[in-house]
């Protein structure tokens, strides 16, 4: 089976160790759960696979969705777009070993919580400094996010200076790390406050 292996960086060619198939009345084909080893490094893989038709007479298994590892591409759906679209990027962009663009994406991702929080946002620097004196951010990422915007001029200007693996590592943690707190955690819990008023 096919599958991209995250440890080889590429399509691989994967045995298939066990499956489950799922059966739901929403999902309109055959489709499976599969376990699968990389026959390259030897890694397990875990993905979903569909039946499909190839020509008139017969059927295959699908290319595997890889659910594990976790796909670079795979973002909370709690985070807005304006936020996620950068984030997808930042992480191509690290995958791709472009540490400078992925310092740059990073910077846009928080950038784009700024928009999101304020529309009349102006700069990355204004922008945080409002997440953090609206209570939308504390200290520490209101700390994290300055340091990311020092690396993101880093990248984004013509300098001989680059970022290292190391940093666009920690900024890319960082940016899905401020993402999930402002949208998704804050998120909960207002549901989990908004439910405990109900109850007294
Ligand atoms: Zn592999």
């Amino acid at each position: 089976m096919i599958v991209e292996c995250p440890y080889c960086e590429s399509k691989v060619d994967a045995e298939e160790k066990g499956s489950v198939s799922i059966d739901d009345e929403h999902v309109p084909v055959p489709t499976k759960a599969v376990l699968l080893e990389c026959k390259i490094c030897h890694s397990p893989l875990y993905g979903i696979t569909e039946l499909i038709q190839i020509d008139e007479h017969s059927w295959e298994w699908d290319h595997v969705s890889r659910l594990w590892p976790a796909q670079d591409t795979d973002i909370d759906w709690g985070i807005p777009e304006i936020a996620r679209i950068s984030l997808i990027e930042a992480k191509l962009c690290f995958k791709a070993k472009a540490f400078s663009a992925c310092a740059v994406m990073c910077g846009r991702t928080i950038e784009g919580v700024c928009k999101h929080h304020d529309a009349k946002t102006r700069s990355l620097a204004l922008g945080l400094k409002k997440l953090k004196d609206d209570g939308i951010i504390d200290t520490r990422l209101y700390t994290w996010g300055e340091a990311l915007r020092g690396h993101r001029n880093l990248g984004a200007h013509a300098t001989i200076e680059r970022v290292s693996k190391e940093d666009a590592k920690d900024l890319l943690d960082f940016s899905i790390a401020i993402c999930e707190y402002v949208f998704v955690l804050n998120e909960k819990f207002n549901r989990f406050q908004a439910r405990q008023n109900k109850k007294s």
